[in-house]
C-alpha cells in the first residue's frame, strides 16, 4: 500500500509510519509541525519508502501519484494545545478533514479519521459504547477540539453515505508512549517529568475523575485491523482499566521511585468526570483488545522520559 498520514510527525502519526513502514507499505508523512516534531520522524529519513512534506492540511493537498488510504491525524490533541490553538484545532478538524477525504476521493483511497473519545464529552454514560451520542459543551474551551471532531466524523459519514467511499472512524481513547511531548500538558508526560525532577505532582481536582490509559502500540495494532476491516462506522480503541488520576499519578510516583509530594490544583472546565470505552465492537468484529499493562507501558514511557 501507499499510505498518507496527515499529522505525520506526531505523537500518534509517527508510531503509524514506524508501523507501516515495518509492513513494507510506502508511507508519506505530512504536517505543518505546529504541534509535530520531526525528531519524530528522524529515522525514517534514510527510508527510501518513507517521504515527509511540510504541508497545513486545511489548504488544498496535492500528492502525485497512486494513495491506497489517507489517515487522518492531523490535530492537537492535549487539552492544553488545543486550548492554546483554538482556531487551528477547530480548522485541522473541519477543513483539514473536508481536504483529506477530497484526496481520498480523488485517489479512490480508504479513508481513516483519527476520532476520540472527546467525542463523548463528560459522559452520563460509562462505559462508553459507540451508540452513546454524548455529552459535549460546545461553547466551553474544550469545544473546539470534541466539536471538530464531532463535525469531522459527520463529514467523513456524508462521504461515505453519498459518495460510497470507504472510511473508518476510530475513536480513540486516552493513549500514552514513548514520543508523547514533555510539555503537551496531559496528565501523564506531566506526572512522569515532575517525578523524575522531583517536583510536586501536580493532580486537577481532587482526583477522583478516572481515566483508561491504552499503551501506545497496543491502539496501533487496533487502528491497522481497523483499516484492514469493513467497518464503515466509529470503533472504539483504548484499555478498559479505569483508574483515577490520584491512582495513576501515585503508580506513576511508585515506578519512578520518586519522592515528589502531591500537589491538588483547580480543576480544568469541563474535565470528563469519567472515561471508559466499551470495546466490545473491537473484541468481536476486529478480534482486537489491548495486550499492554499499564504498568508495562508506564515503565517504557518512563525510560523514553529518562533518556
Ligand atoms: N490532569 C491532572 N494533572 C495534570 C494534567 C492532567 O490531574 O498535570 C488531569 C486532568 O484534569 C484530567 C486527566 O488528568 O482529569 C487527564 O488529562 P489529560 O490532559 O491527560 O487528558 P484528557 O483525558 O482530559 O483529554
Amino acid at each position: 500500500m501507499r499510505i498518507l498520514i496527515t499529522g505525520g510527525a506526531g505523537f500518534l502519526g509517527s508510531h503509524l509510519a514506524d508501523h507501516f513502514l515495518a509492513q513494507k507499505h510506502e508511507v508519506i508523512a505530512m504536517d505543518n509541525l505546529l504541534t509535530g516534531r520531526l525528531e519524530n520522524i528522524e529515522k525514517l529519513k534514510g527510508n527510501p519508502q518513507f517521504s515527509f512534506i511540510r504541508h497545513d492540511v486545511t489548504q488544498y493537498i496535492e500528492v502525485d501519484g497512486a494513495l491506497d488510504a489517507v489517515l487522518h491525524f492531523a490535530s492537537p490533541a492535549s487539552p492544553v494545545d488545543y486550548s492554546q490553538f483554538p482556531i487551528p484545532t477547530l480548522k485541522v478538524g473541519a477543513l483539514g478533514t473536508h481536504k483529506a477525504l477530497g484526496l481520498a476521493k480523488d485517489k479512490k483511497a480508504v479513508f481513516l479519521l483519527a476520532s476520540t473519545s472527546e467525542v463523548y464529552g463528560d459522559p452520563e454514560v460509562n462505559p462508553q459504547p459507540e451508540s452513546y451520542w454524548g455529552n459535549v459543551n460546545p461553547i466551553g474551551p474544550r469545544g473546539v477540539y470534541d466539536e471538530a471532531k464531532r463535525f469531522a466524523e459527520a463529514m467523513t459519514m456524508a462521504y461515505h453515505r453519498y459518495h460510497n467511499m470507504q472510511v473508518r472512524i476510530v475513536r480513540i481513547f486516552n493513549t500514552y508512549g514513548p514520543r508523547m511531548r514533555k510539555n503537551d500538558g496531559r496528565a501523564v508526560p506531566n506526572f512522569i517529568t515532575q517525578a523524575l525532577a522531583g517536583e510536586p505532582i501536580t493532580v486537577y481536582g481532587k482526583g477522583g475523575q478516572t481515566r483508561s490509559l491504552c499503551f501506545v502500540s497496543d491502539l496501533i495494532r487496533g487502528i491497522d485491523k481497523l483499516l484492514h476491516s469493513d467497518i464503515n462506522s466509529p470503533v472504539n480503541i483504548g484499555n478498559p482499566q479505569e483508574l483515577t488520576i490520584l491512582e495513576i499519578a501515585e503508580m506513576i510516583r511508585k515506578l519512578t521511585g520518586s519522592k515528589s509530594r502531591i500537589d491538588f490544583r483547580p480543576l480544568p472546565v469541563d474535565d470528563p468526570r469519567v472515561r471508559r470505552p466499551d470495546i466490545g465492537l473491537a473484541q468481536d468484529k476486529l478480534g482486537w483488545h489491548p495486550e499492554v499493562s499499564l504498568e508495562d507501558g508506564l515503565s517504557q514511557t518512563i525510560e523514553y522520559f529518562r533518556k
